[in-house]
């Protein structure tokens, strides 16, 4: 039975006991572990919020690991992501004795890209400073010597540092199958090892993005899963908004209106009276300014249409 193993390992004298230093066994743990399980089993939803000392990371890693299907966890922050996947699940894997693959995976901006790096290395302009230039040598020691190429191994070069930004890839410049660094690439090696994994470590930021991309019918960031993990769910809705949602600025709008100007007068002058467009834009976009103004003195900054308050 499943429900036993659960016991048995997170008992006093179980497997996490005899290899953690420090263990104790907590109910609302096994608790939390249990309902897992069972809507692992049910393949059902389950929303569950563990207060602070419940051990909530292993509590959905153990019936994770023992459900043997091949599991995506999601975070809402890099550090979490880094630390479960170099502390957490090497840990468990050892006290549990399975032989577990787990892989992390980040988005591209986050491995250096071979391609990109011989560019800046062979344009001494694109530098803007001693420093970057100083910067630039240890990322090219790095590219030569990291497994992984994800920048956050890398810490000589802050993750602010502006030469990142031009040494990695984006999806659009990006040479694909036709690059000839693809076989060393770091992103390539980081997607196939989280394709051949038993457990995946992601962020939320690329669930969504891989969410949005299949909208669009392309489907080769994360790999197919049977079970989804969410840890910091919390953070969940804004990160959803900021990938799945549209949004429009006031500075967007003022831009139409200049643009609806230009352009009809210099296409088709005499079809209407553009500046009053342009005007009547303005005016509107006065006015929804003036209408979500309240919200700006809210807590969060932020309602619903329906919840808005009145100005
Ligand atoms: S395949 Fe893309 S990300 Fe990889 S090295 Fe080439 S350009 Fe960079």
């Amino acid at each position: 039975m499943l429900d036993d193993a659960l016991v048995t390992t997170f008992a006093e004298d179980g497997p996490l006991a005899r290899s953690v230093s420090g263990y104790r066994s907590r109910h609302a743990q096994l608790e939390l572990a249990q309902a897992i399980e069972q809507a692992v089993h049910d393949r059902a939803v389950l929303v569950a919020e563990a207060g602070t000392g419940t051990g909530k990371t292993w509590a959905y890693l153990v019936p994770a690991f023992l459900s043997g299907v091949k599991v995506l966890v999601s975070t809402g922050t890099r550090t979490l992501q880094d630390q479960l996947y170099r502390r957490d699940l090497p840990r468990l894997r050892e006290a549990l004795a399975l032989p577990v693959v787990a892989a992390l995976l980040k988005g591209r901006s986050n491995y250096v890209c071979h391609y990109h790096l011989e560019r800046l290395q062979g344009d001494d302009r694109a530098l803007k400073s001693r420093q970057e230039v100083a910067q630039l040598r240890h990322i090219q020691v790095f590219a030569n010597q990291s497994q992984s190429g994800d920048k956050a191994e890398l810490t000589q070069v802050p993750d602010n540092a502006d030469i990142w930004n031009r040494v990695v890839s984006t999806r659009d410049n990006c040479l694909g199958q036709a690059c000839p660094h693809l076989k060393s690439c770091f992103v390539y090696k980081a997607r196939r090892q989280a394709q051949e994994a038993d457990v995946v470590v992601v962020n939320h930021a690329l669930f969504m993005a891989d969410l949005a991309l299949r909208d669009e019918g392309i489907t080769d960031l994360l790999p197919e899963v049977q079970l989804v993990v969410f840890d910091e769910a919390h953070q969940l809705p804004d990160i959803a908004t900021r990938f799945l949602g549209s949004s429009v600025s006031s500075n967007q709008l003022l831009e139409l209106a200049r643009q609806v100007e230009a352009v009809g007068l210099a296409q088709a002058r005499e079809a209407t009276n553009w500046p009053q467009w342009h005007m009547k834009i303005q005016q509107a976009t006065r006015e929804v300014r003036l209408r979500v103004e309240p919200v700006d003195r809210l807590p969060a900054k932020r309602a619903t249409y329906e919840s808005m308050p009145s100005a």
